[in-house]
């Protein structure tokens, strides 16, 4: 065993729905480190006294989750990342500063390279499915790899127009109506929106209408296998699933904290998959 001591946390309230802790304790104990990985249930009028007081608990850094994600990035330093989603979710200590970033923007893009890889070597014009944070960390990471046309339905066209001001170029917004007509030569669809998780109501995307040689992503994690991803399977499209992204974003926070980069295995992805399956109310 490495005794490192050190520990990390998930700050979130409520706190009790993430699987953070399965993710980054079965990390410590593949690779023998004798650390430690907690919730922390914080309302938000004690996130600042508690990040205030994070180096005195004994945190080498922490996960955040809803609703600090916002708050988080302003009690922080940013990287640009962070700056750009407009929302932080790793934070970790450079000397005494709290530096924040956003893992759904790498998490997002490692995940497509494992499933696809070279997906973007020509991508030509991609279809994005909602305009919250995880769109905003979508956007930001399609266009670190060059994407130039990127179609953006919100249900809200008012979200989806000020993500077009803060990206600017590469964005094009369009409404429901009008998505048959953008699937038609989209190279990637990518649905960001909570439609298809459990409990909420189904996404209905006309699959058939993509080119054949489409790649399709959703953020959805819960349940691993989306209607959207059952039906582009079926039509023989490759796909890049929520829960492969949600195992990618934790790499780089387990990093930090307890200096090893830490590999996503079958495994690991086995042990999350039981688990959504076994409490499905979780959101
Ligand atoms: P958010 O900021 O609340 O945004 C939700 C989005 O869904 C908005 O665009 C919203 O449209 C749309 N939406 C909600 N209900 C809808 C409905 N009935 N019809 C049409 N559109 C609807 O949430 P978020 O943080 O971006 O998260 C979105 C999804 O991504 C969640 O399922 C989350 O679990 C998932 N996610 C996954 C990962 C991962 O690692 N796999 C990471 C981050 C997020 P309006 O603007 O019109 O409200």
């Amino acid at each position: 065993m490495t005794a490192t001591g050190r520990a990390a946390c998930v700050i979130g309230w409520p706190v009790e729905h993430s699987r953070s802790p399965l993710i980054h304790t079965y990390w410590l104990r593949r690779y023998r480190i004798a650390g430690e990985y907690r919730r922390e249930a914080v309302p938000p009028e004690g996130l600042a006294a508690f990040l205030a007081s994070l180096a005195g608990r004994g945190y080498v850094g922490a996960n955040v989750t809803v609703p600090h994600k916002e708050a988080a990035l302003a009690l922080s330093r940013p990287d640009d990342r962070a700056r750009a989603v407009g929302a932080a979710n790793t934070l970790w200590f450079d000397g005494a500063t709290l530096r924040s970033t956003n893992t759904d923007v790498e998490g997002f893009l490692n995940n497509l390279d494992a499933g696809v890889p070279r997906w973007d070597r020509d991508p030509g014009s991609a279809v994005v499915l909602g305009a919250g944070g995880a769109a905003r960390a979508v956007i930001y990471g399609l266009i670190t790899r060059g994407l130039k046309r990127l179609v953006l339905v919100n249900r809200t066209r008012a979200r989806a127009e000020l993500l077009r001001q803060q990206f600017g170029q590469p964005i094009e917004v369009a409404s429901w109506e009008e998505l048959d007509a953008a699937l038609a030569d989209a190279a990637l669809l990518v649905n960001t929106t909570t439609l298809g998780m459990q409990g909420q109501p189904e996404l209905e995307v006309a699959v058939a209408r993509l080119p054949s040689h489409a790649i399709v992503a959703d953020l959805v994690y819960a349940p691993a296998r989306t209607r959207l991803l059952v039906d582009a399977q079926a039509r023989g499209l490759r796909t890049a699933d929520g829960l492969g992204m949600l195992l990618h974003q934790a790499v780089r926070g387990f990093a930090l904290w307890f200096g090893k980069m830490p590999e996503v295995t079958p495994q690991l992805r086995a042990l999350v998959e039981a688990d959504i399956a076994s409490q499905p109310a979780k959101p």
